[in-house]
This record gives structure tokens, C-alpha cells and sequence, in this order.
């Protein structure tokens, strides 16, 4: 769905009835495997009811990631918050599984016995609950540096340049930022480029090492960079 441009309606229909006969079927095998629990006492059961509440957690985020989808495609212009919201549905998944896997865990060393198989699924949950939590904090933070300490790039200097941006291959015209390493690109772009990594998309120099080092935006210093780089620009041009 993320790739191609084109989505019928029979993908439409076929994605809802799969999300919700999955989403039945997870909660008709939780609730089962809950009154099999409190009726009959500790079973293999408890084992099965935590899988099945993993699933139904699989299948809200899937839920969750194609509504976002559907949004986007709505938007004309390509939707600038919806990677950071994708982001965050992995968040609160990844927290929901973590949750899970240390609950059963704990609710079968008290009644049962020490599930060992138990161990490595509690500990790639735990593992990927933390690397969302620092993707988000991490390109919260490269954005906000960005923003707040690298400067703006007016017309006349994309004019003078080569203006393609490389995120999205198109001109760059207006809200564009020079990044340290001097690459400019879309404001936009570096957004969304920046919830996966925080390195410059062309020399993958580190944004929040090198952003650190600077000050905040000095409008001088920013014409003083400008005019070096117009000067860069003519030799690389000349050359
Ligand atoms: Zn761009
Ligand atoms: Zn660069």
C-alpha cells in the first residue's frame, strides 16, 4: 500500500474483512481461553490466551498503519506527519507486547513454574520498545536542531545552485535548510528523513553531533556561510 500509487477498492474490502475476521477471531480465543482460566484453573490455556492478545495487537497496529495510509492518500500534498505518527502506533504496540510478555511472565512464575521459553520473545519485545522510544526521542531531537540551528536558504541562493533535492528528487524552490555539512534540502523531506536516521541523506554526516557544535541561528554568520558556498558552487561549477 505504501508503494504503490494506485489502490482499488477491492484492496480496500479485502484489507477491512481481513482486520476484522482477525480482530473476531483474536478476541473470541482470548475471551475463550479467559473462561477456560477462571473455570477450570491454570492451563495450557494461559499460554495460548497470551498469544492471542500478541496477535490482536498486531492486528490494532496493521488497523492502525493502513487508516493512517488511507489519510495520506487523501492529502494531495504528501502528508508530512503521518511517519511520525506511524512512529508512534509502533510506540504504543511495542509497549502493549512488552506489557504483555512481562505480565505472563510474571503470572506464570507464580502459578506454574519459570517459562523459559518465555525469554527470548519478552526480551525482543523489551529490545524494540526501546528502539521506538529512541527513534522518537532521537529525530524529535534532529529536527528540532535543524530548525533552530541551521539556516535558512533563501530563493536566490537555490537558484545558484543545484536545486534538486535528493529526498524526493524534486526542485527546491522554497522552505528549504542547509544542513551543517552545507547539503540543503527540503524542510519536509529532512522531517520525515529523520524518523528513521539522523544523518545527512547524501555525506551521512551525524545531524545531532554536528548541529550540537553550532550556535543557534545568527543571521551574519548564516550570509557568511551563504556567500562561502556561492563561492564553492562557481569553482564547483567552473571545475
Ligand atoms: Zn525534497
Ligand atoms: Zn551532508
Amino acid at each position: 500500500m505504501e508503494r504503490s500509487p494506485a489502490i482499488s477498492a477491492l484492496f480496500h474490502l479485502r484489507m477491512i474483512s481481513l482486520v476484522i475476521c482477525l480482530g473476531a477471531t483474536d478476541i473470541y480465543f482470548i475471551r475463550n481461553a479467559y473462561h477456560a482460566t477462571v473455570q477450570n484453573g491454570a492451563s495450557v490455556q494461559i499460554v495460548f490466551g497470551f498469544e492471542y492478545a500478541i496477535l490482536l495487537a498486531l492486528v490494532i497496529t496493521i488497523a492502525m498503519k493502513y487508516l493512517l495510509h488511507v489519510i495520506d492518500l487523501q492529502h494531495e500534498s504528501p502528508w508530512e506527519n503521518k511517519a511520525i505518527y506511524i512512529l508512534y502506533t509502533e510506540l504504543v504496540t511495542n509497549f502493549i507486547r512488552a506489557a504483555l510478555y512481562s505480565l505472563f511472565f510474571i503470572v506464570m512464575v507464580k502459578i506454574h513454574a519459570f517459562p523459559l521459553f518465555a525469554i527470548r520473545p519478552l526480551y525482543l519485545a523489551l529490545r524494540s520498545f526501546k528502539k521506538s522510544l529512541h527513534d522518537i526521542i532521537s529525530s524529535r531531537r534532529a529536527i528540532t536542531s535543524v530548525m533552530t540551528r541551521c539556516p535558512d536558504v533563501t530563493p536566490e541562493e537555490l537558484a545558484n545552485m543545484d536545486n534538486v533535492c535528493i529526498i524526493c528528487r524534486e526542485e527546491m524552490t522554497t522552505d528549504c535548510k542547509r544542513l551543517p555539512c552545507n547539503h540543503v534540502f527540503h524542510i519536509s523531506c529532512l522531517r520525515s528523513w529523520f524518523q528513521r536516521q539522523q544523518t545527512c541523506p547524501t555525506c551521512r554526516m551525524n545531524i545531532l553531533r554536528a548541529t550540537m557544535q553550532q550556535p543557534e541561528v545568527q543571521q551574519p554568520q548564516a550570509e557568511e556561510n551563504v556567500q562561502q558556498n556561492q563561492q564553492q558552487n562557481q569553482q564547483d561549477q567552473q571545475g
